[in-house]
């Protein structure tokens, strides 16, 4: 099964990418996470990602499109895959039907009052998992023990820019996957378990 995941950031996506990934045994593949995990290590790419990150704005589709390709093309995503922040743009959507065709692409419907004060509130830990400061005042991750800390790109006027970035360029999407009869809505303001519950009914 190949899964697309889409909505706004702060939408939830990166949180049932993690129960479905588990649940379904497919691999995870997040852009976002895949260029942190290159600013950690320092290299080129990182280094590049991040000057457009830090701004909230998205990294040129060139270079996005090129990770995923090689990511796509690695054994475990032969039996599926979910894509979480990718594509974000018609030029993204379009560069990945070359590449593999997409089963569903569950769009996440969110308003934004709710993803700002998602990502306000988020604290992230170097192991990928994270948490919202209002359930989880503690500064250290249940997970590993390390300690959290806020993404640069969480801040207040960043995240604004974010959105304004989703609602330009990834919104369309909704309507490129929903002509293609693949795109399927959830009320992503739900709790994270009945995301899930919603999810999995939609895909078996
Ligand atoms: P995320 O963790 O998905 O919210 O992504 C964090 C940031 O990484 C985004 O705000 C972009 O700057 C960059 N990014 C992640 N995925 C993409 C993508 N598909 N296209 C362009 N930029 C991306």
């Amino acid at each position: 099964m190949n899964i697309i995941l889409l909505g706004a950031p702060g939408a939830g996506k990166g949180s049932q990418a993690a129960k479905l990934k588990e649940y379904y045994g497919i691999p995870h593949i997040s852009t976002g996470d895949a260029f942190r995990s290159n600013i950690a290590r320092g290299t080129e790419i990182g280094i590049y990602a991040k000057s457009f990150m830090d701004k909230g704005q998205l990294v040129p589709d060139d270079v996005v499109v090129r990770i995923v390709a090689a990511r796509l093309a690695e054994e475990d995503c032969k039996k599926g895959f979910l894509l979480d922040g990718f594509p974000r743009s018609i030029p993204q959507a379009e560069a990945l039907e070359k590449l593999t065709k997409v089963d569903y692409v569950i769009n996440f419907v969110v308003d934004p009052a709710t993803v700002i004060a998602r990502l306000g509130g988020r604290r992230s830990c170097v192991c990928g998992e994270t948490y919202h400061v209002s359930t989880h005042p503690s500064p250290i991750c249940d997970k590993c023990g390390a300690t959290l800390f806020v993404r640069d790109d969480d801040k207040e006027e960043i995240i604004l820019n974010r959105l304004a970035v989703y609602e330009k360029t990834t919104a369309p999407l909704q309507d490129f996957y929903a002509k293609r009869g693949v795109l399927v809505n959830v009320d992503a303001a739900k709790s994270v378990d009945e995301v899930f519950e919603e999810i999995k009914s939609i895909l078996g």
